[in-house]
């Protein structure tokens, strides 16, 4: 650990109080930079990160699992450190499996005629999807001259093509395998957090990496992730209810003591204020910047930082609890699946968002133990219809989810959901969507471009480095997740850190 030996230290001024931003504090304040302050627009830190109470015990409404839990993973390590994690998530067995970001139990699948359809009648058409996935992947579609500019097109081509070879399927059969396939492509949407998969970029899909591990939760809350993270740093370089309205820079600004000390940026709040610094790390979602580039920067960004922030795309997905007396589902059920028999990949479809809204819904995963949770089930859905629930009443979310879980369930019982709670990121005005995803026309490049600071280290001006960005959309394999995001707030952390030791080293030659 060394300490910056600057005659006056650098103020670095971090905008977001997510894992982004709390992470590049952690590395600047451990290399000895001390004038530091964290501005949040909210009230309460993580971002989103966020755990509340429901049912009998705590539930997630951003950030679920630790992706991928194992070694490489910085996020994995932390949490073994702070000691957040039970014994099963921190086994090598567990840290050995690879799901690559999918559900790691198969389904319970429910049709819209209200049977069970067991997974292996359908398994050809999982494992042909599974397989065409993988295929999107590869590396020689990332130059942008694959078969299709979308992963939605690929997927759909490629097994339009493998179907019409497969011998002695009914009309029936075909039907339900369309309907899988629908179903599979709308989980993929969750999964993306995109509005359809036909606006998943081919060129840039391979780009994300999946680490190994079997996804796991925090016990006490993936909130108890970020306490730990901000204890050991001094709660007074911490600002709540500090929403950042402007970044002016390229400027000459006094600050406010007797030292006379001219500042190149000035971050202007919401209420008014204003704080002098040498240096702000921006960490606020790629949903914020996207409704707010044009004015959140003065002088305004370059041309290339705007094409970035537009072609990277920001969607949305939800989570919708729901609590019940009794389980309709078995004990051993991880994830119930449902399956619309009339949809079809292939069917051109016309968006009634009013009418159809509830059909994007995926399905749910049951909050396993039943002791410490209660009957939870946590639903997903993604895209407009995920946006257009967000401004239904609870009351009418629960009355439609009643009647579909009815429909599906064949009238069980015990399908009526008594609570629910619901997240609605598209309207969180600081946030404006879920998470990232390279959208079509999006390349890695232009995800590096967003991550580059301004003015950069190479370019001849009084003062470089001014503004550095850092979040989850500014990784390039790690975009969407919390370890990407905590690995870009190290990453603009050592940038600074770098640029200062790089010149006490010149300054001494
Ligand atoms: C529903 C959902 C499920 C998810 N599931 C997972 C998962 O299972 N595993 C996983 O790894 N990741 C998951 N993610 C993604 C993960 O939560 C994010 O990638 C990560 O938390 C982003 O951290 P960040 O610091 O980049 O951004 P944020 O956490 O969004 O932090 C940015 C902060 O900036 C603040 N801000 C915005 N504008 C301003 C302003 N003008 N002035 C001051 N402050 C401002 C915001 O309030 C926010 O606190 C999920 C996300 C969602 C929404």
């Amino acid at each position: 650990m060394a300490a910056v030996e600057a005659s006056v230290s650098p103020r670095i001024v971090i905008i977001g109080c997510g894992i982004a931003g709390i992470s590049a504090a952690q590395r600047l304040f451990s290399h000895g930079y001390r004038d530091l302050t964290v501005v949040e627009a909210t009230a309460r830190p993580g971002g989103r990160i966020k755990t509340t109470e429901f049912g009998k015990g705590l539930v997630e409404i951003g950030a679920n699992w630790i992706h991928g839990p194992s070694k490489e993973n910085p996020v994995f390590q932390l949490a073994c450190r702070y000691g957040l994690l039970d014994a099963e998530a921190m086994s090598e067995e567990n840290q050995a499996i690879e799901t690559k970001g999918h559900p790691p139990y198969p389904p319970v699948s429910y049709s819209s005629s209200g049977k069970i359809i067991s997974f292996d009648e359908c398994l050809p058409v999982r494992q042909l999807y599974e397989s065409i996935l993988a295929k999107a992947g590869e590396q020689r579609f990332r130059t942008g001259n694959g078969p299709a500019a979308s992963v939605g097109e690929f997927v759909k081509t490629e097994a339009a093509e493998e179907m019409k070879k497969w011998r002695n399927v009914d009309k029936e059969k075909t039907k339900l395998n369309h309907a899988v396939l629908n179903t599979l492509l709308k989980l993929e949407c969750c999964i993306c957090g995109a509005h359809s998969m036909d606006h998943v970029g081919l060129a840039s899909f391979g780009e994300y990496e999946s680490l190994p591990g079997l996804d796991c939760t925090f016990p006490r809350g993936y909130h108890s992730l970020i306490k730990s993270m901000m204890k050991p740093l001094p709660k007074d370089i911490f600002s709540f209810g500090k929403a950042v309205h402007c970044i002016h820079w390229q400027g000459s600004f006094q600050g406010n003591s007797s030292s006379g000390r001219i500042f190149p940026v000035l971050v202007e709040f919401q209420n008014g204020g204003k704080l002098q610094a040498d240096h702000v790390i921006v960490t606020v979602p790629l949903g914020y910047l996207k409704h707010h580039y044009r004015t959140f920067f003065h002088p305004p960004l370059p041309s290339a930082k705007v094409e970035s922030i537009q072609k990277i795309s920001f969607g949305t997905n939800n989570k919708i609890f729901l609590e019940f007396e009794k389980p309709f589902w078995e004990p051993d059920c991880y994830y119930i699946e449902l399956i619309w028999e009339d949809e079809s990949p292939f069917a051109d479809v016309k968006l009634d968002l009013q009418k159809d809204w509830f059909r994007k819904l995926i399905g749910f995963t049951v909050l396993q133990p039943p002791e410490k949770f209660g009957h939870v089930l946590c639903g997903w859905i993604a895209g407009y219809e995920s946006e257009y629930m967000e401004n239904l009443s609870d009351d009418e979310v629960l009355n439609v989810i009643t009647q579909l879980l009815r429909r599906f369930t064949g009238n069980h019982p015990c399908s009526s959901p008594k609570k629910v709670l619901r997240t609605k990121w598209h309207n969180d005005p600081y946030t404006k969507g879920s998470y990232s995803c390279p959208g079509v026309g999006c390349t890695g490049d232009n995800i590096d471009v967003l991550a580059e600071p301004l003015p950069a280290v190479d370019q001849v001006v009084h003062m470089p480095l001014q503004v550095l960005f850092a979040g989850e959309a500014t990784h390039r394999t790690f975009y969407s997740t919390t370890h990407g995001a905590l690995l870009s707030g190290r990453r603009e952390a050592d940038r600074i850190i770098h640029f200062y030791t790089a010149e006490k080293l010149n300054s001494k030659l």
